[in-house]
């Protein structure tokens, strides 16, 4: 960014500061630390269980409604089939559109400060410099660092320590949507292959027990692996998952009678 004259304006650089999220990623902790930090390597496995529990949740949701409005096996196990493609195909979508727009925001960042850059390699300088002042290393320093980040690979610094970007082209759409799309089917086929394997009779009640005992089952291993409460983490999930099967089937056995 192209900025008036030295000082810069300092609410500008401490924006990625005040981001949690990014500050975290944007430390980089010696090897030899001994302490763990959960945060950075629970981000795909995260993913991957809101993931499951989405095709989980959703999926019996539309079984078991549709069981309490309707004994015919086939409508059961149809609802089941559609939810379970129509949620893939929703969480691609919306994954896809996500990931694609983030990376073209950072691609257009990046071309423009390259673009500055070359146009302008004093000012971007001093705007490094700047930027490590306002996070507290003196005048001189800040220059000494600036100069020796911007003499490796400026873009980087700049990216790094003034956007707040830390993998470069990092972004996957592709990838995330088909990563999206199989962790919701994974978990939609839970449910599914409950309702499949039980008589009509049993669905609402087989479908429910096992996707409870799943989804508290996914919700103590994401604690586990988070470094957080194992039963704090199963009863999360399967307090929102209770909640919602008991309204589907509330609705399949209003509507199912009525209709
Ligand atoms: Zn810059």
């Amino acid at each position: 960014m192209r900025h008036g004259p030295f000082p810069y304006a300092p609410d500008f650089f401490r924006a990625p500061l005040s981001n949690p999220v990014r500050y975290h990623v944007i430390s980089d902790m010696p090897a030899r630390r001994v302490e763990q930090h959960y945060s950075q390597r629970t981000g795909w496995l995260r993913a991957a269980v809101l993931g499951a529990n989405d095709g989980i949740v959703s999926t019996a949701a539309l079984v078991v409604g549709v069981a309490a409005a309707t004994p015919d096996r086939h409508a059961i196990l149809l609802a089941g089939l559609a939810g379970m493609v129509a949620g893939a195909m929703s969480m691609a979508a919306g994954e896809y559109v996500s990931v694609s727009s983030q990376a073209d925001t950072e691609n257009a960042d990046l071309a423009r400060e390259a673009q500055e850059l070359a146009d302008y390699p004093d000012d971007e300088l001093r705007e490094l410099q700047a930027i490590y002042m306002a996070r507290g290393l003196d005048e001189a320093l800040s220059l000494q660092v600036a100069q020796q980040l911007s003499a490796r690979n400026a873009l980087a610094a700049h990216a790094r320590d003034e956007l707040g970007l830390v993998d470069i082209h990092a972004a996957r759409p592709i990838q995330a949507a088909f990563a999206s799309a199989s962790t919701f089917a994974i978990g939609a086929a839970v449910p599914l292959a409950a309702a499949f394997l039980t008589r009509p009779a049993n669905a609402i009640t087989t479908v429910s027990v096992t996707s409870l005992i799943c989804l508290a089952s996914l919700g103590a291993i994401a604690a586990q692996v988070g470094g957080a409460s194992l039963l704090r983490g199963a009863l999360r999930v399967t307090f929102w998952g209770t909640l919602a099967l008991a309204l589907t089937a509330a609705v399949g056995k209003l509507f199912g009678a009525t209709v």
